[in-house]
């Protein structure tokens, strides 16, 4: 089998993709000591929490609370989701490492999502990328949509590159590919990504991928393999989209951790620190939050054998 590289980064996203679409409010402690129990796990990357309007969105009200509460650890960069340039003055004076700018891959996607057309998007993002360079603030520019787009159907992949090479052109750093409902298979990942990194081999190329239709393991595995060294995910698979009717949510963290960790790739991640923190989502959203693997435990925990065996 061929393999991609032998250390990979974990963004987890579960404070901001998981949390802004649950049901129950999780309050602002709550939060806070999540982000901090997912701190000590280990991570590269946390996405703490997302600048959007408090009317559009009232689960992530507190982001500013959120990000002066949290302890920040040394060798993780803290990361938020800032959608325009208002929003983008709000999120200016918090500290953060990297802000995270977002647009659709599809026109009908941006339009429902961010209720601006493409062309106003790509404005605004420019403008906001000037911005944040002014404040030497860096950058990722995230695509939603990138492998499909569950009004429009399949998204050309030269769209998908040239909305890159633009904002990458306009100053990001790097550039993440949503596969926002769940849309991706794996032999359409690898060749987008291989295509990506060899048309900008020193942007930082991440991949988000959804559960949606159980392909974000595979998905995320063709990615590794094409060359690919950064991944969203979200502790307990949390997330969905408002747009995929019956979505489940990110790829889970856990099993990615796990499956890179059986494969002897690096991710700087403490499973099981982090099973603890995704067993205790249940009651910190108020639903149940499966995790089946931490009712299988990692496949190198054997089990006691049964006795009377021949
Ligand atoms: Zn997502």
């Amino acid at each position: 089998m061929k393999r991609g590289a032998a250390q990979v980064r974990i963004n987890e996203v579960g404070p901001r993709d998981g949390l802004q679409i649950e049901k129950a409010l999780v309050a602002t402690p709550d939060k806070i000591d999540l982000v901090d129990r997912l701190s000590d796990c280990g991570f590269a990357c946390i996405e703490v929490t997302s600048f959007t309007s408090a009317r559009a969105i009232p689960a992530l009200a507190d982001a500013q609370e959120v990000l002066t509460g949290i302890q920040r650890r040394v060798g993780t960069r803290y990361t938020a989701l800032v959608p325009t340039m208002r929003h983008l003055e709000r999120a200016l004076p918090c500290g953060l490492d990297e802000m995270n700018l977002v647009m659709s891959a599809s026109e009908t996607h941006n339009r429902a999502n961010l209720r601006m057309t493409q062309a106003q998007s790509l404005a605004e993002l420019t403008a906001m990328l000037a911005r944040a360079a002014q404040h030497g603030v860096a950058c990722n520019v995230s695509l939603s949509t990138a492998f499909g787009c569950p009004f429009d159907g399949d998204v050309d992949a030269d769209g998908v590159l040239g909305l890159a090479d633009h904002l990458i052109a306009a100053g990001a750093i790097g550039v993440t590919l949503c596969d926002t409902t769940g849309m991706a298979y794996p032999d359409q990942v690898a060749r987008l990504c291989e295509i990506f990194l060899a048309r900008h081999p020193g942007v930082a190329l991440t991949l988000h991928l959804h559960d949606t239709r159980g392909m974000a393991l595979a998905n995320a595995l063709a990615g590794w393999q094409a060359g690919v060294v950064s991944f969203d995910a979200a502790v307990g698979g949390l997330g969905g989209c408002p747009f995929a009717p019956g979505a489940s949510g990110n790829v889970s963290t856990e099993s990615l951790v796990h499956m890179f960790q059986c494969m002897g790739v690096e991710t700087g991640v403490d499973l099981s620190a982090l099973l603890e923190v995704a067993v205790g989502l249940s009651s910190l959203v108020s639903r149940p939050v499966p995790v089946p693997l931490a009712l299988a435990g990692a496949r190198w925990q054997t089990h006691p054998r049964p006795s009377g065996l021949i």
